[in-house]
């Protein structure tokens, strides 16, 4: 299997003239994400985020040594479609025009405020499907059902998943309207219809197809890393309430089909080159994978070194200028599966994956309360309670409440880059 590789892309010491990239939390020349924008009342384009800038590759792709028809569309399907090779050409080019003070006067005017441009879905999401490989959060959801035994035995040689809905994936910034649904209280002899009473976020991280397969040939687990064209956050709002009622025998259906939020800027799988990590070594006594899902280059080089975080704030909290409550961090490393093992799974048996398709890895929880991905973990089932700032309390989401997703990527003596944020506001149910 071969990942991307380090080069002067990366190099902490490249200086763009964009002086806002400079230090940048997110998105510093060594980031340089794509996604789709519209502003001044123009249509969507790609862009690249450099800084609290959004410099139009559209309007520079006559510079670009690439598919201009790829770069001037108003998806990146076709951009995410190109080989590994294509997107370090890209990559490379964008990276030098941001960096060579001799290209400054003709690339300026094609930056925009990021403030001032509105974000879209990045592609045309074909398929979503959506994974459980965060095995401390499926550990913790296990028990709350089965204390004795939180993992059913399937776990540890499949990365358990199930088809999502793509109709509903939303970009960051799209108020999430609280879902009606069948509920049924352990004690109650019939179910009932109404708004969700124990609506959650899920903190995953999102993982974009870049080249496809054809349907009946399955993708070999050391070409998988070629497929991943990048990552974004993924929030898979859940409605737990509908799920415990409805998930037996085929799984999440209307519990979770209602709303997905992602961030809108596509980190490549070239940016994430230095931030490459072993995969943790499988604990004692645990299975071999079988073949199909074992490289000995994914092993060693598979896992993201990249800290999650999520953020809560309450509609009163936002009205009196506080700042929103962290309510968690932990490292992506708690994924079983790594995100090419979950490529290889899915398209073992023919499946074709197409470019712009959409993975989610399911929550990733850290081992402690501090990195839990979701209300349902934190409190326990909802019988422990949240204290927020203001005095208020939470077991699941209000109206009103905003939740903010982050990410980071570190290693030592590389820059640091982030995904930027995925962020929705529950509004009431109608
Ligand atoms: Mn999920």
């Amino acid at each position: 299997m071969t990942f991307a590789a380090i080069d002067e892309t990366h190099d902490p010491a490249l200086v763009s003239w964009v002086a806002s990239a400079e230090g940048h939390v997110d998105f510093p020349v060594q980031n340089l994400p794509y996604g789709v924008f519209s502003n001044a009342g123009r249509g969507r384009r790609i862009g690249v985020a450099i800084g609290d800038l959004i410099l139009d590759l559209a309007a520079i792709s006559d510079l670009l040594p690439v598919n201009h028809e790829a770069v001037r569309s108003t998806t990146l399907n076709a951009l995410l479609a190109g080989s590994p090779a294509e997107s370090v050409l890209l990559r490379r080019a964008v990276s030098a025009l941001l960096c060579d003070r001799g290209r400054q006067v003709a690339i300026e005017p094609h930056l925009h405020s990021a403030q001032g441009c509105e974000m879209h879905l990045p592609a045309q999401i074909g398929d979503y499907t959506d994974f459980y490989v965060g095995i401390h959060h499926a550990t913790n959801i296990g028990k709350l059902f089965r204390p004795d035994n939180p993992l059913l035995p399937n776990y540890k040689y499949v990365p358990i998943g199930y088809h999502g809905r793509a109709s509903s994936v939303r970009a960051s910034g799209v108020a999430v309207r609280r879902p009606s649904g069948q509920r049924k209280a352990p004690d109650g002899d019939f179910p009932l219809f109404g708004p969700s009473m124990r609506l959650d976020y899920e903190l995953e991280l999102g993982i974009w197809i870049g080249g496809g397969n054809e349907l009946g040939e399955p993708v070999p687990i050391g070409d998988a890393a070629s497929r991943i064209a990048g990552f974004c956050l993924l929030n898979d709002w859940s409605a737990r309430d509908f799920q415990a009622w409805e998930y037996v025998p085929l799984g999440p259906f209307l519990s979770k089909s209602f709303h997905s939020t992602i961030s809108p800027w596509v980190i490549t799988a070239e940016a994430m080159a230095p931030f490459r990590l072993a995969q943790p070594p499988r604990p004692e006594g645990d299975p071999q994978p079988l073949p199909h899902l074992w490289d000995e280059a994914d092993q060693s080089h598979g896992a993201l070194g990249l800290d999650l975080e999520v953020f809560l704030s309450s509609a009163v909290m936002r009205a009196a200028g506080m700042a929103a409550q962290r309510l968690s961090v932990g490292p992506a490393t708690s994924m079983y599966w790594t995100a090419q093992q979950i490529v290889a799974h899915h398209a073992s048996n023919g499946c074709n994956l197409s470019a712009g398709d959409l993975l989610g890895t399911g929550t990733l929880s850290s081992s402690g309360s501090d990195g839990y991905g979701s209300l349902m973990e934190m409190t326990e089932g909802g019988r422990t309670k949240i204290s927020l700032p203001t005095g208020e309390e939470r077991t699941f989401l209000e109206d009103g409440d905003e939740v903010v997703l982050k990410a980071t990527a570190r290693a030592e003596g590389y820059v640091p880059i982030g995904f930027g944020q995925c962020r929705a506001i529950i509004e009431p149910a109608r």
